[in-house]
C-alpha cells in the first residue's frame, strides 16, 4: 500500500496529513496560519510535518500534495493570485515550503481545484466544483482528473463580469461574482448600508440576518449573482455535477437545496439539470484533495 501526504495552506490554517485513495484519509492535524514570511512558514511547516511522519512509521509517504489559495501557471508552477493573508506567497511555487528532501515527488494545484478532485471521486463525465469562503475558487473536474485550460486558468468563475461597471474586484475587474457573493464581498455590501456590519464575523453576518431585513436582503442579493454565474457555467459546461464548497457553505450562508432550486428555474426549458448538492467532505474536501493529486501524479510517473 501507498501513502502520501497532503497539505490544505488556508489563510488561517494549514491542515496536513495522510492517505490514499483507497483508505482514504488516515491521520490528519492541523495547525494555525501564523507565519508573515516564507523562512518562518518553512519552519512551522517542518516542525509539524516531522513530527507527524515520525507518529506514524507505519504510513511511508510516497508523494506530496500541496493545495493553496491563488491561480497556479501551469508551465512554471508559480502562484499567480493570492489570499490577502499570505502576500509572502506571491510568485512562489507552493511545493518550495516543504522541506528540500520531500521536494522531490511533490506536486501543487489551487484548493478549488482540489475539492472538486476530492468531491468528483466516484462520479465519471463532467463535474463542477464551487468554494464560497473569503473568495470564490472554482474547479472542472472530467473524469475524476482536473483540467486546467492552456496555462492553468481554467474555471475562474469568481472574476465573471456579472455587472458591467459594478463593485471594484481585487482582481481589478468590477462586477466580478466575488465581489458580490463571496464572505469579503457581502460583507463589503453590507458595510454600504452600515459601517458597522462590515467588521461581522460570517456567524455573526448569518445569525443577525435571521433579524435584520436589510442583511437578509444583501445575502439574497449575493445568492442570486451566485446562481446567475452558475447557469452561464451550466450552459457552457453541461456539468452532470455542481458541487458547493467552502468555509461559508459549511456555516450555511447558502442553502444548497434553495441554489439548486434556484438555478433550476433560471435553466427554463433548458433540456439538463445538473444536480448540486453541498461538499461531503466538508472542511477535509482540499486536504483529501492534495492526497488524491498526489497520488495521481505518482501513478502517472511510475507509467
Ligand atoms: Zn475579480
Amino acid at each position: 500500500m501507498r501513502y502520501f501526504l497532503g497539505l490544505d495552506i488556508g489563510g488561517t490554517a494549514v491542515k496536513y496529513g495522510i492517505g490514499n485513495l483507497s483508505q482514504g484519509l488516515i491521520v490528519q492535524d492541523s495547525f494555525p496560519m501564523q507565519a508573515h514570511d516564507l523562512a518562518s512558514f518553512q519552519a512551522l511547516i517542518l516542525s509539524n510535518v516531522t513530527s507527524l511522519i515520525q507518529r506514524f512509521p507505519q504510513y511511508p509517504i510516497s508523494a506530496t500534495g500541496v493545495g493553496t489559495p491563488g491561480t497556479i501557471e501551469l508551465t512554471s508552477g508559480l502562484l499567480q493570485g493570492v489570499n490577502p493573508n499570505l502576500k509572502f506567497w506571491l510568485g512562489k511555487n507552493p511545493v518550495c515550503v516543504l522541506p528540500e528532501a520531500m521536494q522531490v515527488g511533490a506536486c501543487c494545484d489551487n484548493d478549488a481545484n482540489l475539492m472538486t478532485l476530492a468531491e468528483a471521486q466516484g462520479y465519471s463525465g463532467v463535474v463542477m466544483g464551487l468554494t464560497v469562503g473569503t473568495g470564490i475558487g472554482t474547479g472542472l473536474a472530467l473524469d475524476g482528473r482536473i483540467y486546467r485550460g492552456a496555462h492553468g486558468y481554467a474555471m475562474e468563475l469568481g472574476h465573471i463580469s456579472l455587472e458591467r461597471g459594478g463593485k471594484p474586484c481585487k482582481c481589478g475587474l468590477q462586477g466580478c461574482l466575488e465581489s458580490y457573493s463571496s464572505v469579503t464581498g457581502i460583507l463589503s455590501s453590507a458595510g454600504m448600508v452600515n459601517s458597522v456590519y462590515s467588521d461581522l464575523s460570517l456567524s455573526e453576518l448569518i445569525a443577525q440576518s435571521h433579524t435584520t431585513p436589510a442583511l437578509a436582503e444583501i445575502i439574497d442579493h449575493a445568492r442570486s449573482y451566485l446562481v446567475q454565474a452558475l447557469q452561464i457555467a451550466t450552459l457552457v459546461l453541461d456539468p452532470a455535477q455542481i458541487i458547493l464548497g467552502g468555509g461559508a457553505m459549511d456555516a450555511g450562508l447558502y442553502d444548497a437545496a434553495q441554489v439548486a432550486q434556484e438555478l433550476h428555474l433560471s435553466l427554463g426549458q433548458h433540456p439538463h439539470r445538473p444536480e448540486l448538492f453541498k461538499a461531503r467532505r466538508g472542511n477535509s474536501a482540499g486536504l483529501m484533495g492534495a492526497i488524491l493529486m498526489a497520488e495521481q501524479r505518482f501513478a502517472d510517473k511510475a507509467e
